[in-house]
C-alpha cells in the first residue's frame, strides 16, 4: 500500500492510497475514487498470470495468437542504444531460400491461424526478398491475421510501397523525431527517402494503419515536442506518433551512455510526460493513452496483480517468436544460437521459456508504485542491465501516474509514501591478473 501525496487546483493537499496489487485507489476514508463496475459480488473472472522463471520454464503452444517472424537481426543502421545489438553474433543465419522452408515447416508444426504475425528484423525491408516469399502465403493461409511490421523506413521503395499497400501491413517507422542524431542518419533529410516515408504515410493514414514511434532517451524525453517534430515534418497536425517505451540498457554500450539519464533527465522525463495529459497531447498517443487506460480500468475492475503478466507479452504461451529455421525464441530481439533458442517449434513439446524472471520475482516489482504501468521491464535482463531498465521504466511510469493523476482527478502528484524498493546497481572494480 502507498500513499500518493498529490495537490489540488486550490494548492490544498489530498492524499489516497493505492495498492498495485489490488488496483486499489481510495481515499483516506477508504471510499473508492472511480466506482467499479463489476457487478457487486460477482468480480469480473481473472484468470491468474503464468510466473515464468528459469526454474519454473514457460511452454509455447503451436497455436499461436501472436506470432512473430524474425527474418534476421541484420540492419542498416546502428543505433546506440539498441536492444538487438548484443544479440546479432547469436542469430541463426537465413538465406531467401529458408523462407520457403520455414513454410513447409509451418505445416508441421502450426495449428490454426494466428491473428497477429509480426514481421522482425534487424532491419526488416533489408530482407524484402524474403518477405517476398513469406508475405503472399501466409496472407493465403491466414487471410484474416493482421500483419505487422516495424521499419526505420531509410530502405523504402515504391516497389516496397506497393506491397505493404497490398498486403494491407501495419507499419510502425521507428524513428527518434529531433533526438534520431543518436540512430544515425535521418531518412527525413534525404528527399528521395523522405519522398516514400511521405507517400507511405499518405497511403496508409486513411486506414489507420502506421504510426511513427520513438525511443525516449535522455537527450529526447519529451512526448509533445516529439509529435510536433513530425507534424511539422509531415505537414501534418494528425499524425499518429508513439512511443516503443523508454530505452533500455541490453548491453555495456546503453550502460555506459545513452540509457543513462541525470536527475535532471529524469526530472525532465517525469514532467514532460505529466504535462502531456495535461494539454491532451498524450490523448493523441497510443503508448501514452493505452497505458493511461489500462490503468483505469485496472482500478475500476479491482485487477488483481496475479493476473499481470509481463509488458511484452512474450512469457505467454500463445505469445511467440522464430527465426526461419523454426528455432523458437525467448523474443524477437534475440538470437538462436545463444541460451534464447528455446529448441525447435517442431517439437514444440521440448520448447522450454528458461531465460525469463517473471515480476512477481522480482522484490523491487513487488513494491514498486507503477507496477501497473511499467509490467515488469525486459524479462531476460538482470545485474546492473535490469536495474538501469527498472530505473528508466520507473521514472517513465512516475510520469504516467502524475500524468494520469492530472488528466483523470485533477491531482498533481507530489510523492509517494510507502515501502518503495528500488534496484541497486553493481559496484564493479575492474582486477588486474598478476603474474
Ligand atoms: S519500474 Fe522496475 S520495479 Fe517497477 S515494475 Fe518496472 S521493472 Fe519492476
Ligand atoms: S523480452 Fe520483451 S521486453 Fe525484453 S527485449 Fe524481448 S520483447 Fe523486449
Amino acid at each position: 500500500m502507498f500513499i500518493l501525496h498529490c495537490t489540488n487546483a486550490a494548492g490544498e493537499s489530498v492524499r489516497l492510497r493505492y495498492d498495485p496489487h489490488a488496483s486499489a485507489l481510495t481515499n483516506q476514508d477508504g471510499s473508492p475514487v472511480l466506482a467499479g463496475k463489476a457487478e457487486p459480488g460477482r468480480p469480473p473472472p481473472f484468470e491468474d498470470a503464468v510466473r515464468v522463471s528459469p526454474s519454473q520454464p514457460g511452454t509455447k503452444r503451436t497455436d499461436p495468437v501472436v506470432l512473430k517472424i524474425q527474418l534476421g537481426l541484420g540492419c542498416n543502421y546502428s543505433c546506440s542504444y539498441c536492444n538487438q545489438a548484443s544479440q546479432v553474433d547469436s542469430m541463426a543465419l537465413t538465406r531467401t531460400a529458408d523462407a520457403q522452408s520455414f513454410l513447409n515447416d509451418l505445416d508441421n508444426w502450426l495449428e490454426g491461424a494466428p491473428d497477429q504475425i509480426e514481421f522482425w528484423g534487424g532491419e526488416p525491408l533489408l530482407y524484402f526478398r524474403k518477405l517476398q516469399v513469406l508475405v503472399p502465403e501466409l496472407d493465403r493461409r491466414s487471410p484474416d491475421a493482421e500483419f505487422s511490421m516495424v521499419t526505420n523506413g531509410s530502405l523504402l521503395t515504391q516497389e516496397i510501397v506497393d506491397f505493404i499497400a497490398a498486403y494491407d501491413i501495419r507499419i510502425t517507422l521507428s524513428h527518434d523525431g529531433p533526438g534520431q542524431h543518436v540512430r544515425g542518419a535521418d531518412p527525413f533529410d534525404d528527399p528521395q527517402r523522405f519522398g516514400f516515408i511521405r507517400a507511405l504515410w499518405t497511403e496508409r493514414k486513411p486506414r489507420q494503419r502506421m504510426i511513427f514511434s520513438s525511443v525516449l532517451t535522455p537527450e529526447n524525453c519529451d512526448p509533445t515536442a516529439m509529435r510536433q517534430w513530425f507534424a511539422r515534418k509531415l505537414d501534418d497536425e494528425d499524425v499518429v506518433t508513439s512511443f516503443e517505451g523508454v530505452v533500455a540498457t541490453h548491453d555495456d554500450r546503453a550502460l555506459a551512455g545513452p540509457g543513462i539519464w541525470s536527475s535532471e533527465q529524469y526530472e525532465r522525463l517525469r514532467t514532460s510526460v505529466a504535462k502531456s495529459f495535461e494539454t491532451g497531447e498524450a490523448l493523441r498517443m497510443p503508448a501514452l493513452l493505452e497505458r493511461a487506460r489500462n490503468f483505469l480500468k485496472f482500478i475500476e475492475q479491482g485487477t488483481p496483480s496475479s493476473s499481470m503478466g509481463q509488458k511484452c507479452g512474450m512469457d505467454r504461451s500463445d505469445h511467440l517468436a522464430v527465426d526461419l529455421h523454426s528455432n523458437v525464441l525467448t523474443c524477437q530481439n534475440t538470437g538462436a544460437t545463444s541460451k534464447h533458442g528455446l529448441g525447435s517449434a517442431l517439437r514444440m513439446e521440448e520448447v522450454q521459456l528458461d531465460t525469463s524472471t517473471h515480476w512477481a520475482y522480482r522484490e523491487h516489482c513487488s513494491h514498486c508504485p507503477v507496477l501497473q504501468l511499467c509490467g515488469g521491464s525486459c524479462m531476460y535482463l538482470d545485474g546492473d542491465q535490469f536495474a538501469q531498465s527498472c530505473e528508466n521504466e520507473f521514472q517513465f511510469g512516475l510520469g504516467i501516474l502524475d500524468g494520469v493523476m492530472r488528466r483523470a482527478f485533477g491531482l498533481k502528484l507530489e510523492r509517494i509514501e510507502g515501502d518503495v524498493r528500488r534496484p541497486v546497481m553493481r559496484k564493479t572494480i575492474a582486477i588486474a591478473a598478476v603474474h
